[in-house]
């Protein structure tokens, strides 16, 4: 499947603000973002006033590129958005949300939704005791997801527990840190998203 394979700091510093795509790093002095906040680039640090369209283009290349997902998916999950009853823009941050690659990053058994991605896809967790391997997958309410047996005495997981003092397991979600599982309580609301995103900006720009 393709993905985005070049460096990740380079996309925080093309939006302007830290995306925190590579975990734990993300929250050190080593952070590229802290380093250059500028647009990568030879002219990465000229001011250019911008237009509408460009605003509302980076907030949805933002998006894109918080939750890993590509051009043609987004569309998807945007067309899904816009069908579904109620405010589109909350919808389309709620499809994204719901992804099992970014719960296993809420759940804090990841240190970044990119590896979450790579740990579902190599079978490492179950959806309500079924080993999956779809990262794109929807969890629902009561949806629980679990490390593998096999899998529990993993590092990469162990290590990635430690991050999430820093970041919290949001409300919709509870997590048993010590059984290596975790309950969808109800899907999230648009409060419960924390991120510094204009989802109305993406709506705009996908109605022209
Ligand atoms: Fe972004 Fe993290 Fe890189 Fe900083 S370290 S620029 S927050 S991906």
């Amino acid at each position: 499947m393709a993905r985005y394979t070049e460096a990740k700091c380079r996309l925080c510093r093309r939006e302007g603000q830290k995306l925190f795509l590579k975990g734990d790093r993300c929250y050190t002095d080593k952070c590229a973002y802290e380093r250059r906040p500028y647009a990568p680039g030879m002219h990465g640090r000229i001011r250019k006033k911008m237009s509408d369209y460009a605003v509302q283009l980076r907030e949805k290349q933002k998006a894109r590129r918080v939750y890993g997902v590509l051009e043609r998916q987004f569309r998807l999950y945007f067309g899904r958005a816009d069908q579904a009853k109620g405010v589109t823009g909350a919808n389309l941050l709620i499809l994204l949300e719901r992804r099992l690659d970014n719960v296993v990053y809420r759940l804090g058994f990841a240190a970044s939704r990119d590896q979450a991605r790579q740990m579902v896809r190599h079978g490492l967790f179950t959806l309500n005791s079924r080993r999956v391997t779809i990262p794109s997958m929807l969890v629902k309410g009561g949806d629980v997801v679990s490390v593998r047996e096999r899998n529990k005495e993993s590092v990469v997981i162990k290590e990635a527990q430690e991050t999430i003092a820093r970041r919290g397991c949001p409300v919709w979600l509870e997590v048993d840190g010590a059984a290596l599982k975790g309950q969808v309580k109800n899907l999230p609301t648009r409060e419960d998203i924390q991120l510094p995103l204009n989802e109305q900006l993406i709506v705009e720009l996908y109605s022209k």
